[in-house]
């Protein structure tokens, strides 16, 4: 089946002549997604447990975003940053009433958003700690590729590159408080984490750490972010993954599933924090009609389909499965929330089951070397889970990850 008029090598041979090389691709083009599966050029068809990188909450192209977007794209797509538009007003209200913050400032992707939260966090320095400007941000984390958020990121393949970096953050590892209280000093606005680091392979922060680090925060007046790009919007279980410890930040960042594919990022904050004046933060794109319109569809059907609790129910099924093939095969530190999780399988090896998976029409994600991650649309069902577990238990075994291996 061909979809284009190119044959599928002449396309990849095309993609490595003109796309600047950036990311280690395999040789397949997609072409087309619905719900859980993706297709490529040559019609075979994917179980997507990557979910488009933990971004595709609706699964892919859902109808209520085809209706959306056609819908506003009929009526305005883009109005200037220097209007207000109705989606804009609308969308705004929503994600303020079920989010618990005041205040809303959108963007394109999570990069930019973290940008705003560090920016409104050395605003808040400047203007009430007498220009505190450092952040505190965790070992193992990613907040994303702009300078400003790689330097955020405590990422050790990060740390060489595009010197210098932007000054002013000091990396802690997570749930260390005593690590985290040493950092802190007159000259610290903010602290930023993820609850569960996605990119570092699924790592949560402990209840009571995080309820130290709120205390920390209001002794001296500083600012508390949550980075919650990939555990927002129902991927832990609960709407924001800040409820599964009753710790509320002063910022909190989404974007990923906030679009189900359509590029789009908010920050939120409260009243307290409604510190920038006109000029400090803003973007051609902010708060652009037709991805207002997009968002607003794809969090109320969130909302409305009870996304969140599915993600809790389908994230549970799946542990308990992995448990379970944990007895026969070198599967161990299931972990994660909902429907972002991870196991470890024998160091090395995790990149060529990524890959075998590949072959038998399973696409899942190796953060690391010895690490498989799973952050499959929201909308995954029970058979889903149960095809991807059997798919999964074959590469196992064609791959001879016995549990003997482990042990032996
Ligand atoms: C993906 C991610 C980002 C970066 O988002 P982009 O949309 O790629 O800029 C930031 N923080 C976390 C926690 C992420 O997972």
């Amino acid at each position: 089946m061909q979809s284009l008029n190119k044959t599928t090598d002449s396309l990849l041979a095309s993609a490595k002549q003109s796309l600047l090389y950036t990311a280690n691709r395999p040789d397949v083009v997609m072409t087309r997604g619905e719900g859980m599966y993706l297709w490529d050029t040559e019609g075979k068809s994917y179980l997507d447990y990557i979910g488009g990188w933990a971004v595709t909450s609706l699964g892919h192209s859902p109808a209520v975003l085809q209706e959306a977007l056609a819908y506003q794209s009929s009526q305005l797509v883009h109005a200037s940053p220097g209007f207000f538009n109705r989606p804009m007003i609308e969308f705004a209200d929503l994600l303020t009433e079920i989010s618990g913050f005041d205040k809303v400032f959108f963007a394109s992707s999570g990069a930019e958003a973290n940008e705003s939260a560090i920016k409104l966090a050395r605003k808040h320095g400047s203007l009430h700690l007498n220009g505190a400007y450092e952040i505190i941000t965790m070992t193992n984390s990613f907040h994303g590729r702009t300078l400003a958020t790689m330097s955020a990121t405590g990422k050790p393949a990060f740390e060489p590159l595009f010197e210098p970096k932007v000054p002013g953050f000091k990396h802690v590892p997570i749930n260390d408080f005593d690590a985290c209280f040493a950092a802190i000093s007159d000259r610290t606005c903010a602290i930023m984490l993820e609850l569960v680091q996605g990119e570092g392979g699924v790592h949560s922060v402990e209840a009571p750490y995080l309820q130290a680090l709120r205390k920390a925060c209001d002794v001296y007046n500083i600012m508390l972010i949550f980075d919650e790009v990939q555990t927002g919007l129902g991927r832990t279980g609960k709407l924001f993954a800040y409820e599964h410890y009753g710790v509320k930040p002063d910022v909190m960042t989404l974007a990923k599933g906030i679009g189900s594919g359509f590029p789009l990022s908010a920050m939120l904050t409260t009243e307290q924090y409604d510190l920038f004046e006109p000029g400090d933060q803003g973007g051609t794109y902010s708060a652009a009609p037709i991805s207002m319109a997009a968002g607003h569809a794809v969090v109320s059907e969130i909302l409305q389909q009870g996304l969140a609790e599915n993600a809790a129910k389908q994230g549970a099924l799946i542990q308990e499965k992995l448990t379970a093939l944990s007895e026969d095969y070198a599967v161990s530190q299931i972990r994660g929330k909902g429907l972002l999780l991870a196991f470890d399988i024998p160091e090395g090896t995790a990149p060529v089951l990524a890959a075998e998976c590949m072959k038998e029409g399973l696409l899942v994600n190796a953060p690391n070397a010895r690490t498989i991650r799973l952050m499959p649309p929201l909308i995954v069902t029970a058979e889903e889970v149960e095809k991807m577990i059997q798919i999964m238990t074959g590469v196992l075994e064609a791959c001879g990850l016995h549990n003997e291996a482990v042990y032996s």
